[in-house]
C-alpha cells in the first residue's frame, strides 16, 4: 500500500475529499490505496481558487518574477522525481527505467525549460501601422482546465501546467482516477515553494468531474489529452461555448521501412518506437509497412523481437513489458486480439496471456503479419503490446496506406538514406514523424491533426497555445 493521502489541492491547501476511488496495482491486481475523486462541488471551489485574487495576481506578476518561482517548482519536482517515478509505475505499469525519464526527470526538465522561454519575455511589441502604431500585447487566456489521461500522466500534466503557469494562467488539473495519486506531486512542489494559493489547483476524479470542468463558466480554456471519443464530446462543449480547447487525442501511426533499411537497426529501434509503454502510447508506430521484397525476413524479425522481450514486473529494471493499467484495458486488448484471429491475418507472436504471470494485468507482446490497412486491428487504436505488418509495394504505395486512416498523431519512416526518408515523411498527413526513431523533443511542437486531435504542446507553440493577443491601435 502507499503511504500518499488521498487529498486534493485547492487553493493553496490539501483538503481530504468526500469521495475516493480505489487504485489498484496493475502488477499484482491488489489495491494500491485509496485515491482522491473530486465532487462537482470540488471542482466548483478548484475554479473559484483559480479566479481568486491572489491567483489573479500571478497574470500581472513581471514574467521574470515568474519565472523564479517556476525554476523552483523545477527544483522541488526534481527533488522528488525518483518517489513520483516509483508511484507511478505502481499506479499504471509502466517500466520503471521509462518512468524515471518521462514522469522524473522530464517535469522538472519541462518546466525549467517554459521558465527559461519566459524570462526576458517582453508582453509587448510594437508594430507600425498605415496610421500611427499598434502595441500587439500577448496575454495570459485566463483560467485552465488541464484534463489529463494514465498512460503517461506527470509528462502529460506537465505539458500544461508548465506552459500554462509560465504565461501567467491558474490552472485546475483534472487527472484520471487510475493514477490520481501521483497527481498530487505537484501540490507538493507547489506548496514547498509558495506559489500563489489557487494559482495551481489538483482535482483528481472520473469523466463526470472532468466534463462539469470542462463547461463550467468560470474556465478560459480547456486542454485536453485522451481518447478521440472524450475529445469529440469536450470539443463540442468548447464549440457551444466558443471556448479555446486543445485536443491531445488518439493515434494509429505507421511505421515506414523503406527498401533500403538495416535489418538489425530497424529492429532495435522498433522496440521502442513501437511497445514504448506496454503499448499504452499514442504515438506508438503500430501499423508496420514492410516492402514486399523484404516481406518474409522483416515478418521474423519483428515475431522475434516481439518475443524476446521481458514481460513482468515494472519495477524490475529488466522488465521491457509490465502489465497493462486495468483489467478493462486488458479485456480490450484480447478483444482486439480475437478479432486480429478471426480476420485474415496471420499471428506470429504472442496472442495471450503469458502462463508466467498469474496475477496482474499482462498481455504477451503481439504481431499479425499480411494485415489489411482496412482491417480493424489497422484502423482502430489498440492501446496495447499489439502491431500489425503490412506489405506494400512501392514508396507512394507506402505513403497511401500510412495515410490511409482516420487518425494523423505520429509515425516513423526506417532507412539507411535520411534524406530519402525525409522526403518521405514530409508526404505523411501527421502532427509529428521520425526518421530512424521516435522521441518527443521540448523545443518542438507536438500534437496531431485529423481525428488525433487540434493544436499543438511543447515549444514556444505549446506556451502560444495559453496566451491571447490583444492589438492596442495608437494614434
Ligand atoms: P479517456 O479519454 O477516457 O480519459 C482521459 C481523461 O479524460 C481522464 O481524466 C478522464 O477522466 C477524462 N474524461 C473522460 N471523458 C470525459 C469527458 N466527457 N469530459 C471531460 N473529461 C473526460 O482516455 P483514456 O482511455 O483514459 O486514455 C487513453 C487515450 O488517451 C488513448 O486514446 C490515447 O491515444 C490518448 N492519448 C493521447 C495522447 C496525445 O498526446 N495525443 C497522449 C496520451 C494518450
Amino acid at each position: 500500500m502507499t503511504t500518499v493521502q488521498p487529498e486534493i489541492y485547492i487553493g493553496g491547501s490539501f483538503w481530504r475529499p468526500v469521495e475516493f476511488t480505489t487504485v489498484i496495482e496493475p502488477a499484482t491486481g491488489r489495491p494500491l490505496g485509496e485515491g482522491p475523486c473530486a465532487t462537482e462541488t470540488d471542482i466548483d471551489d478548484a475554479v473559484a481558487a483559480a479566479r481568486s485574487a491572489p491567483a489573479l495576481q500571478w497574470r500581472s506578476c513581471p514574467p521574470a518574477e515568474r519565472a523564479a518561482v517556476l525554476k523552483r517548482f523545477s527544483a522541488a519536482l526534481r527533488e522528488r522525481s525518483a518517489q513520483t517515478a516509483t508511484l507511478v509505475t505502481r499506479e499504471n505499469g509502466m517500466p520503471i527505467t521509462l518512468s524515471r525519464l518521462v514522469n522524473g526527470i522530464f517535469p522538472a526538465a519541462l518546466v525549467r525549460y517554459y521558465a527559461g522561454l519566459v524570462e526576458g519575455f517582453s508582453p509587448e511589441e510594437v508594430r507600425p501601422a498605415l496610421a500611427g502604431h499598434t502595441l500587439v500585447r500577448r496575454e495570459p487566456v485566463g483560467v485552465v482546465a488541464a484534463i489529463t489521461p494514465w498512460n503517461y500522466p506527470q509528462a502529460l500534466a506537465v505539458m500544461k501546467i508548465a506552459p500554462a503557469l509560465a504565461a501567467g494562467c491558474s490552472v485546475i488539473l483534472k487527472a484520471a482516477p487510475e493514477t490520481s495519486l501521483d497527481a498530487l506531486a505537484f501540490a507538493y512542489a507547489a506548496a514547498e515553494v509558495g506559489l500563489p494559493a489557487g494559482v495551481l489547483n489538483i482535482v483528481p476524479g472520473g469523466a463526470a468531474a472532468g466534463a462539469h470542468l470542462v463547461g463550467h463558466p468560470g474556465v478560459d480554456k480547456v486542454a485536453f489529452t485522451g481518447s478521440t471519443a472524450a475529445g469529440r464530446a469536450i470539443g463540442e462543449t468548447c464549440g457551444r461555448l466558443i471556448r479555446p480547447v486543445t485536443l491531445e487525442l488518439g493515434g494509429k501511426s505507421a511505421a515506414i521501412i523503406l527498401d533500403d533499411a538495416d535489418l538489425t537497426d530497424t529492429v532495435n529501434g522498433l522496440r521502442s518506437a513501437s511497445f514504448v509503454n506496454n503499448g499504452q502510447t499514442c504515438h506508438l508506430s503500430s501499423r508496420i509497412l514492410v516492402p514486399r521484397f523484404r516481406y518474409p525476413e522483416f515478418v521474423d524479425a519483428i515475431a522475434d523481437l516481439a518475443s524476446s522481450l521481458t514481460v513482468g514486473d515494472p519495477l524490475d529494471e529488466a522488465t521491457d513489458i509490465g502489465p497493462l493499467v486495468s483489467e478493462r484495458q486488458r479485456e480490450r486488448v484480447l478483444d482486439y486480439i480475437a478479432i486480429g484471429r478471426n480476420s485474415g491475418a496471420k499471428l506470429v507472436a504472442g496472442g495471450g496471456v503469458p502462463d508466467d504471470q498469474p496475477s496482474g494485468w499482462f498481455v504477451q507482446p503481439t504481431v499479425f503479419a499480411d494485415v489489411d490497412n482496412a482491417d480493424r486491428i489497422a484502423q482502430e487504436e489498440i492501446f496495447g503490446p499489439v502491431l500489425t505488418i503490412t506489405p506494400y509495394d512501392d514508396d507512394d504505395n507506402a505513403v497511401a496506406i500510412a495515410n490511409g486512416s482516420a487518425f494523423g498523431l505520429a509515425g516513423t519512416v526506417w532507412s539507411t538514406d535520411v534524406e530519402r526518408a525525409t522526403d518521405i515523411a514530409r508526404r505523411i498527413r501527421t502532427g509529428s514523424i521520425g526518421v530512424n526513431g521516435y522521441e518527443l523533443d521540448m523545443r518542438s511542437p507536438f500534437g496531431g491533426v485529423k481525428d488525433s486531435g487540434i493544436g499543438r504542446e511543447l515549444g514556444p507553440e505549446g506556451l502560444a497555445a495559453y496566451e491571447v493577443t490583444k492589438s492596442i491601435y495608437r494614434f
